[in-house]
């Protein structure tokens, strides 16, 4: 299959890369242009999203992000991820832009501070088995368009998970608690996709 790109500008990205290693899959890292050439799919790690849209543009990827978006490059956002990937936030901050391409509402910080952060088996919706996440200054959805679909919720009923087409957003790091089921969840995107 062809590689996945990890966009690596900031944040846990090298968790992602670990993850794919863990599973056999092959990788990139993303940061320069160059990188997102014939990539099959695209993650953008957790972090901070304010920080990744800017160093996005001092990098000079986010018009092309959002290109390779719009014509359907499968992506995956975790977290910061997810902001970015989020049509309109809630609690961002001025000046933030996100890429877009998920129609979707999403609060920033909706669970606190670090202080708040915390861990929790979620269903997901395809894995048989709850998915072990960590919820670190996490995001939720707060309104979804039509053509989404939510993956993943709480316990209480707050979208933590959301798919739209060849986009999957999560609130929340499978990536740094061991957890290989929502990277192999994508990665089948990604082979049926076919980008
Ligand atoms: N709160 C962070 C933000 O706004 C996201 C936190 C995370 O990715 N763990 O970008």
């Amino acid at each position: 299959m062809k590689p996945i790109g990890v966009l690596c500008l900031q944040g846990d990205f090298r968790e992602h890369l670990l993850t794919f290693k863990a599973l056999g899959i092959p990788t990139v890292r993303v940061r320069k242009e160059e990188g997102l050439i014939g990539i099959g799919g695209l993650v953008i790690p957790g972090g901070e999203s304010t920080v990744i849209d800017k160093l996005s543009k001092i990098f000079g990827l986010r018009d092309s992000i959002i290109k390779l978006i719009s014509q359907g490059l499968p992506t995956f956002g975790t977290c910061a991820g997810l902001i970015l990937l989020a049509e309109k936030l809630v609690d961002g901050t001025q000046t933030q832009q996100t890429f877009g391409g998920l129609n979707v509402v999403v609060q920033r910080n909706a669970f606190g501070s670090q202080l708040d952060s915390f861990e929790e088996d979620v269903d997901f919706v395809g894995i048989d088995t709850p998915v072990h996440a960590a919820f670190i200054r996490a995001p939720i959805v707060t309104e979804i368009g039509a053509d989404v679909s939510v993956v993943a919720k709480l316990e209480d009923g707050r979208i933590v998970g959301v798919q739209q087409g060849n986009i999957l957003g999560i609130s929340f790091h499978p990536e740094v608690t061991g957890e290989t089921a929502v990277h192999r969840y994508f990665a089948d995107m990604c082979k049926s996709a076919n980008f």
